[in-house]
């Protein structure tokens, strides 16, 4: 099976790759946030040329591009993954623990099949997981990994006939900068994949549409010895509205389709207390009704209150309605690796919400990766095969004429 063939090379990858630190960092004001991912970035390019991709690059912001030429006719897809990893956890020092044939135990102190569901089902499989004091970084070298064995292999069969593939790997995806900079004209393709999923079978056509309002609260500052009935603490302004906030429309209240409203960080001094909030919602208009929300409670704290507002990300799934062959063809390669695939929603965005709203189709396939940005990150080497090959049926599919005549309507 493809997938046997091709779950060597993506393990032996992805333990490379997951020794690099290529942690992103909020409020950097350089891009990419930190120059350590560039680390990988290189790496990636000495290897896109060794397996015999063309146009291997490295440009200015820090994206990889590298072509792997196809059929002619057939449409050009991208396939994506960023080489960060999230700031949530320890991201240095990256120790994976291979446990082969695995028998059900606990395999760190939270990870075992009670604590994870789906890791009662990988009995006999190779298991990777940090030693417990870092994340993994499956999230998302092993989306890297799993599109550098499939290229690697396309180009060492020629006799396999696929679409022309544009390879390219971001930076900053998880800071929520990881197309910022990405110059779609450049990419050159007609749609994309982005593997940074996780439950293999499970193609992501929807994600959060996504706010971030800065809420300032403006003091007057005075000599606290010398402030009564003068001083304006924006501090206690600041504290007051995150007491204010709704406590059942917060991320750890909800679930499924239920958004919420998130105060992510608060820094504040004498002058001035800014409350960055996120809104989350997969209905536009249920997001607007969050930022009014916001508004309403920080101005009944503060009339003086000003906002910064940064529309994060759109959720994809009603771009991705008008052109279906696009997600059709992902559970179709699903489909002839063997798998039942099924449509699902990510709570969170990933590079390819951005890129669709852009207009470059984009969604989300699964790498086999489970519990993202925590120590207890795991992956399933077997899991990774089934990705990668995914990857490979994904580009032969679109040489196919009748897929590629639905890509050409
Ligand atoms: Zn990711």
């Amino acid at each position: 099976m493809l997938a046997d063939e091709l779950q060597p090379d993506a393990l032996q990858r992805f333990l490379r790759y997951v020794r690099i630190d290529t942690q992103s960092r909020l409020g950097s004001d350089t891009y990419p946030s930190t120059a350590k991912q560039l680390d990988l970035s290189r790496l990636l390019v000495e290897e896109l040329r060794e397996a015999g991709l063309a146009d291997v690059e490295l440009d200015e912001h820090g994206y990889v591009f590298a072509t792997l030429p196809g059929v002619e006719g057939a449409p050009v897809v991208s396939l994506l993954a960023h080489v960060d990893t999230a700031p949530d956890a320890p991201g240095a020092n990256v120790n994976p623990q291979v446990h082969e044939d695995y028998d059900g135990r606990e395999l760190l102190p939270a990870l075992s099949p009670a604590t994870s569901s789906l890791l009662g089902g990988r009995l006999g499989h190779t298991i990777v997981t940090t030693d417990g004091t870092t994340l993994l970084g499956a999230d998302n070298k092993a989306g890297v990994a799993e599109i550098m064995a499939a290229v690697a292999y396309l180009a060492a069969h020629p006799e396999i006939e696929h679409a022309p593939v544009r390879v390219c790997f971001t930076v900053d995806e998880e800071v929520g900068r990881g197309v910022e900079h990405l110059d779609l004209a450049k990419l050159g393709a007609e749609f994309a994949y982005t593997f940074d999923g996780e439950r293999v079978g499970e193609i992501e056509n929807e994600t959060w549409s996504a706010l971030e309002l800065k809420v300032t609260f403006h003091g007057v500052p005075v000599h606290p010895g010398l402030a009564k009935d003068k001083l304006v603490n924006p501090v206690k302004l600041a504290a007051a509205f995150v007491a204010s906030l709704p406590a059942d429309i917060a991320p750890e209240m909800t679930e499924g389709r239920v958004g919420f409203i998130h105060p992510q960080y608060v820094v504040g001094d004498p002058t001035s207390a800014t409350v960055s909030v996120y809104a989350r919602d997969f209905e536009w208009d249920g997001l607007m009704e969050k930022e009014r929300l916001i508004r309403e409670l920080a101005e009944r704290v503060s009339p003086t209150v000003t906002y910064e507002r940064w529309e994060q990300y759109r959720n994809m799934r009603d771009y991705l309605a008008e052109v279906p062959h696009v997600v059709d063809g992902a559970m179709e390669a699903a489909r002839r690796v063997g798998l039942e695939p099924s449509l699902a929603s990510i709570r969170g965005g990933t590079d390819g919400s951005r890129l669709t709203e852009m207009g470059l189709p984009t969604p989300n396939v699964y790498t086999g990766g489970n519990e993202f940005h925590s120590v207890n990150e795991w992956i399933s080497a077997q899991d990774m095969g089934i990705a990668a090959a995914t990857a490979v049926e994904l580009v032969k599919l679109w040489a196919e004429p009748e897929w590629a005549a639905r890509a050409r309507p």
